[in-house]
């Protein structure tokens, strides 16, 4: 393995494409996925227009150039404005250039014309952050002028935020791109379909739901890449902050003194070095420098390695308090921020290595496990809710399994509990996510230990109305009360547990659940937050589960119109956005009647969190 290297997990990478590609659909937002950070790798690529990107995007003709050898099938943007001195190949290998410059327009044009090719073009406009763009009265006459030159194609405008003058969207600058877009569409009589309003620091604006309707795409990079919401610089819910990690060699490992000796003047790079005293300690020196990071956007993921500086080919850390002592060889592993990461990704002393941790599971479709419990649902309703998920357009195939009636049995549910979790287990192996359905309250459990093994970190989000936090079976109850504190006691941490949906609680159970460490989400937070908002703080608080079973106990919905529990058009949304988290490992339903009408209603919610899409 060439040192240092980044290494890039391609599957963490996939789940954050999906997720912020995922978050901006919400929005009516379609978006072109970044790859000038990494040097327009094609790998990356390939993942991103895997994962929902429409477009991938890259500001270096040369990347163009490789992206598209590589086989790149998605279209392929130029994101700077083409330099005159690269025109044949902006047509020859872009789909469409970023452009302001009506020369350069004109030069395009003609180099269409002669290869025969159309070009498309996507007008900028400067809103104010000074970097690329016609200012925007001139906006509407240029488009005109792209309008009337062979070759070329008018696919829409853009502008650019947070650049060079760090202006965010906002009201006013977001109206004057809207007003532009109406402006050429109705003067022109143009479709223009893509208006793209900026970068990955324009979606704390989309999400806050004030995005003109005009706008439709964003361009976004550090967003997908890192993880991150480049405005605020917030984690986006359910992303990996570690998709690139910078692994570098130790070359030399020695106590000194903190302290230089002899005089001091400038360092290597013309400061004044600022150097404390802290006595002798151990000091590393790493085999990477300024040439191929930025060392400051670096953060060890070694606890208690601290950075102390750089020279062109050293990294300096004092490694006095780790808990082994480094030695030469040894290999340390960073993240990076996004400047230290666009300079590790250019160098070419810094090697690459991809890989794809086991983690990601894609699943094919679903494996319906059935168990029948006489005082619950009759196996005919499970039979229904297969067959309304089947017909709502579920996508995959669906084998179904029933259980054999042995929960009667008075020392039946530890059996059916590792029957049904050994039915879970087998399901995963062949690449489908089990969807146990139907018998009593053993069905959430012996999900829950199928899934502790399969994912020791892994989540459990239930929908219910009832809080069923007691410890102890009551007299005269069945086992119902119980459910959540079983699925604990198979192993899922608390503080890995949600609960969204609650109507009522028994004292009791208000006092465990309240020290217990759930997360607990009730119908009161749903009223004044709205459902999207629950799920996105619940994803949030999960981010350290890499998978997530979904426990729908029927009793929490509002089947039946009274209002009191969780109405059907919530539920769905709550599916849709569990399925886009890309981290749904399984799903338990109970406690639905056997109707045909309701086990039809919980079938679609099933097919949502299958991934099912009205559009
Ligand atoms: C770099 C760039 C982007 C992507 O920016 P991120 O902050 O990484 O999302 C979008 N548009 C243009 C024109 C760019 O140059």
């Amino acid at each position: 393995m060439k040192m240092p290297s980044v290494r890039i997990d391609l599957g963490k990478l996939h789940d954050n494409a999906r997720i912020v590609t995922a978050l901006c659909a919400r929005y009516g937002i379609r978006t072109a996925g970044v790859v000038k950070c990494c040097c327009g790798s094609p790998e990356v690529a390939r993942v991103l227009e895997n994962a929902g990107c429409d477009q991938i995007a890259d500001s270096r003709i040369e990347n163009i150039r490789k992206l598209r050898e590589a086989g790149i099938r998605s279209e392929l943007w130029l994101l700077r404005l083409p330099q005159k001195s690269e025109i044949r190949e902006t047509v020859n290998c872009a789909d469409l250039s970023l452009n302001s410059e009506a020369d350069i327009l004109q030069a395009l044009s003609e180099e269409a014309v002669r290869q025969n090719k159309l070009h498309k073009v996507l007008l900028m406009i400067d809103l104010g952050d000074r970097r690329e763009g016609v200012l925007p009265g001139d906006a509407v006459g240029l488009a005109r002028f792209v309008t009337k030159l062979p070759g070329l194609v008018l696919s829409g405008i853009g502008t650019n935020l947070t650049c060079f003058g760090g202006i965010v969207p906002d009201e006013h600058n977001m109206q004057i791109l809207a007003a532009a877009a109406r402006q050429i569409r109705r003067e022109l009589n143009v479709r223009l379909p893509v208006v793209s309003a900026g970068n990955s620091s324009s979606l704390e604006w989309m999400q806050s739901g004030r995005m003109p309707e005009e706008v439709n795409h964003l361009r976004l990079g550090e967003s997908i890449l890192l993880g991150k919401e480049a405005c605020s610089g917030h984690r986006i819910p359910g992303t990996h902050d570690d998709v690139f990690t910078l692994q570098a060699e130790v070359i030399e490992s020695a106590v000194k003194p903190s302290r230089t000796e002899g005089e001091a003047h400038l360092d290597a790079f013309g400061r004044r070095p600022q150097i404390t005293d802290r006595g002798n300690r151990r000091r590393i020196i790493l085999g990477i420098g300024r040439e191929d990071i930025v060392p400051e956007g670096l953060s060890p993921e070694t606890p208690g390695l601290l950075i102390l500086g750089a020279s062109s080919d050293h990294l300096i850390a004092d490694a006095e308090t780790l808990k082994s002592v480094p030695r030469p060889g040894d290999i340390l592993s960073f993240r990076m921020n996004y400047p230290a990461l666009l300079r590790a990704m250019t160098s070419e002393y810094v090697g690459r290595e991809y890989i794809r941790d086991s983690k990601p599971v894609r699943y094919s479709g679903a494996h319906l496990i059935c168990v029948p419990f006489a005082a619950d649902a009759s196996g005919a309703a499970m039979r229904q809710i297969a067959e309304s998920l089947l017909t709502s357009g579920f996508a995959g195939d669906l084998p179904l399994q029933t259980l054999p009636e042995i929960l009667h049995e008075p020392d039946s549910p530890a059996k059916a509990m590792e029957m049904i979790s050994q039915s879970c287990l087998k399901a995963w192996k062949t690449g489908r996510r089990p969807y146990v359905i139907g018998g009593d309250h053993t069905a959430a459990a012996g999900l829950a230990r199928a899934a502790v093994k399969k994912s020791p970190g892994a989540g459990w989000i239930v929908f219910s109305a009832h809080g069923d936090f007691h410890t102890r079976i009551r007299p005269g109850k069945c086992a119902a009360g119980t459910a959540l504190s079983r699925v604990v006691g198979q192993g899922i941490a608390p503080d890995h547990l949600a609960v969204i949906g609650l109507q009522e609680l028994e004292p009791d159970e208000r006092e465990s659940l309240r020290t217990s460490g759930c997360h607990v989400y009730t119908m009161e937070h749903i009223d004044r937050l709205g459902i999207a908002e629950v799920i996105t703080r619940v994803l949030a608080v999960l981010r350290d589960s890499p998978e997530l079973c979904i426990d729908l106990v029927a009793n929490c919905l509002d089947l039946r119109g009274d209002h009191a529990g969780l109405r059907l058009r919530e539920a769905h949304c709550a599916m849709e956005m569990l399925s886009d988290s890309g981290r749904v490992c399984g799903a338990v339903l109970s406690e639905f009647d056997s109707g045909e009408e309701s086990s039809g209603k919980v079938g679609a919610l099933l097919a949502s969190l299958s991934g099912k899409k009205i559009l």
